[in-house]
């Protein structure tokens, strides 16, 4: 089979290996689709301090297809079995799994290997995070489930209440995930960002007011005028991932606001808070990180029942062969997300 594997910065390359064969409790899962994801790009310029281990590396984490093939002691799955594949799997025995804090798990299994024709799912993960989809769902639109639960993970944190007001900086993929979750739960939307195209799509998927981080004076005043009444927003999110944007992101909140950090900065990053705002203002913040189990068979459920559709996200197919190109333009063009079909 062929196989697309990280062997260095900028050295992707499209390797022929064995298919493997699936031992106890696994199944062998021959890829419908994968997506591409801002990670997968940062990962092919500069390498991964977490999800690249050895090399060459198995690369793609966002996937979906057809069980080829299922191991001894399988038996909730059967073969033609159309799925998602969960990228993650807690190991339910460490301090944070048994507070059911998965997504701290202390040894939490990350699998890749998305740009393949086929992938062998380990067991732990087929327990865990491997879901059965309808025939309704095409494999491309089953594989946003990965970013979709990270997002709802984040969603869920903040506790959003109906006829609340959210700001949200960033205007990417997981910025179109965030709207239509907004939407879903009754919640006005106020959008940040620096690329105008993009600000304009959140703007037509149900964003209330777009904000542009680089044209308009004053981004921050501007945005929490359409906010409270000018108090800021009952929730901010930041996914973005720069110290810059989570400074503003504490700014656009209004006092007893809560703040998500959902974008992962460098490591060693640090941000300048104001501690009148967080003390006087009681603000509330907290990071969140990946996903759980719990939140990717929630965002399986809502793609299947096209509570959320998320058609427009996919702005490019192209097959494992193009994979050059794909990390080209993924690079130079920072696209929403590209569907690579074997
Ligand atoms: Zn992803
Ligand atoms: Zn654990």
């Amino acid at each position: 089979m062929k196989a697309l594997r990280w062997h260095g910065p900028e050295d992707v390359r499209l390797d022929e290996l064995a298919i493997p064969e699936p031992s106890l409790g696994e199944v062998l899962v021959k890829i419908g689709a994968a997506t591409t994801c801002g990670t997968d790009f940062k990962t092919f310029k500069r390498g991964h301090p977490r999800l690249i281990k050895e090399i060459p590396a198995n690369f793609g984490h966002e996937m979906a297809g057809v069980i080829e093939k299922c191991g001894e002691g399988v038996e909730n799955f059967q073969e033609g079995d159309r799925v998602v594949i969960g990228n993650s799997a807690p190991c339910k025995k460490c301090f944070y799994c048994k507070k059911q804090e998965f997504s701290l798990c202390e040894d939490l299994f990350f699998l890749n290997g998305a740009y393949a024709e086929y992938i062998q799912v380990p067991q732990r993960i087929v327990e865990a995070n491997l879901h059965k989809i309808p025939s309704s769902l095409s494999f491309s639109q089953a594989a946003l489930s990965e970013p979709l639960a990270c997002v709802l993970h984040a969603f869920e944190k903040l506790n959003p209440q109906k006829g609340e007001q959210l700001a949200l900086l960033g205007a990417g993929p997981m910025g179109v995930l965030f709207v239509q979750l907004a939407k879903l739960y009754g919640v006005s939307l106020v959008a940040l960002g620096r690329d105008r195209s993009k600000l304009e799509n959140l703007k037509n998927l149900g964003a209330k007011e777009v904000v542009s981080l680089t044209e308009d004076e004053d981004a921050v005043l501007l945005a929490k005028s359409f906010l409270n009444e000018g108090r800021g927003a009952d929730m901010v999110i930041e996914a973005v991932g720069l110290p810059e944007t989570w400074e503003l992101a504490t700014q656009l909140a209004r006092p007893g606001g809560r703040v998500c950090f959902y974008g992962g900065c460098q490591k060693g990053s640090q941000v300048q808070l104001d501690t009148y705002a967080l003390h006087y203002q009681e603000l509330k913040l907290f990071g969140v990180f990946h996903h759980t189990p719990h939140y990717f068979a929630r965002a399986v459920q809502l793609l299947s029942e096209k509570k959320i559709c998320a058609e427009g996200l996919i702005v490019g197919e192209y097959s494992l062969g193009e994979y050059q190109k794909v990390f080209q333009k993924g690079l130079k063009s920072h696209p929403l997300k590209y569907a690579i079909i074997p």
